[in-house]
């Protein structure tokens, strides 16, 4: 038996849209594969499924409102130079990738609907050092 600290996703908790308020754990932040965004991610404080929401850099008809001002106005760079205070401002929804119960059909994200803001969010898989290099 072994005691895993995170609360298991709860599958049967039925599709509502509704406001998780804040979210109390960490949620991390990398760059998207294709470099093109930033990819945050964490548990649904609803149904604690792992979401991961993709914020796009900018690009037209992705909805990616507030973000997209800071996005865009950074220019490339290998480590996305990524306000971490407008994270926090965004709204996020859950992404579980569960259709729960009475999700409806043009449901914007396939999850339990809920939505909160993320308090505290921390870079991911930033190329760490080598700690014992040599
Ligand atoms: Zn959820
Ligand atoms: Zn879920």
């Amino acid at each position: 038996m072994t005691e895993r600290p995170a609360t298991p996703h709860d599958l049967h908790s039925e599709y509502a849209e509704q406001d998780a308020g804040e979210a109390a754990g960490p949620f991390v932040w990398r760059a998207s594969p294709d470099g093109q965004g930033v990819v945050l991610e964490g548990n649904c404080p609803r149904c604690h499924g792992r979401t991961a929401t993709e914020i796009r850099r900018g690009l037209p008809g992705t909805g990616a409102k507030g973000i997209r001002d800071w996005l865009s106005g950074t220019p490339p760079r290998p480590a996305p130079a990524v306000d971490a205070a407008a994270l926090t401002r965004e709204r996020h929804f859950c992404e579980c990738g569960h259709p729960h119960p009475q999700l409806p059909a043009d449901a914007p994200f396939v999850g339990c609907g809920a939505s909160w803001r993320v308090a505290v969010v921390l870079p991911g898989d930033v190329d760490e050092p080598p700690v014992n290099a040599g």
